[in-house]
């Protein structure tokens, strides 16, 4: 299934692939800012339309994970960062972002990221 997905200007404008089987709500100083729900699919699966310009970057802490943010309405729709498990890139999509999802269908697993 390809999901289409956006900031909220739509400047960041992006697609997803996979299944979406559940959504992880983490509590790390950076996730819970934002109330992302996030799921997990390999990097090649997300395909973003537009500029490096209109894609800003933040990172901290290690500066391991790109947390990806629109310069403009400042939603954060996903970040990317390498597996440490799997040695693969990943991405992490802000499902929050995604059109045409009913977001209460989708289990939610808590994380427990307070070390991150
Ligand atoms: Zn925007």
């Amino acid at each position: 299934m390809k999901y289409k997905g956006s900031c909220h200007c739509g400047k960041i404008a992006f697609e997803a692939e996979g299944e979406i089987t559940n959504a992880m709500s983490c509590n790390c100083s950076i996730c819970s800012r934002k109330g992302s729900l996030l799921w997990f699919v390999p990097r090649d699966r997300l395909k973003y339309f537009g500029s490096e310009e209109d894609l800003s970057t933040y990172t901290f802490n290690k500066h391991v994970i790109k947390h990806r943010f629109c310069p403009t309405c400042g939603i954060h729709p996903f970040a990317e960062a390498v597996d440490p498990k799997s040695g693969q890139p990943t991405a992490a999509i802000n499902i929050r972002c995604l059109e045409g999802i009913d977001l209460e269908s989708v289990p939610v697993k808590h994380f427990n990221g307070r070390e991150m």
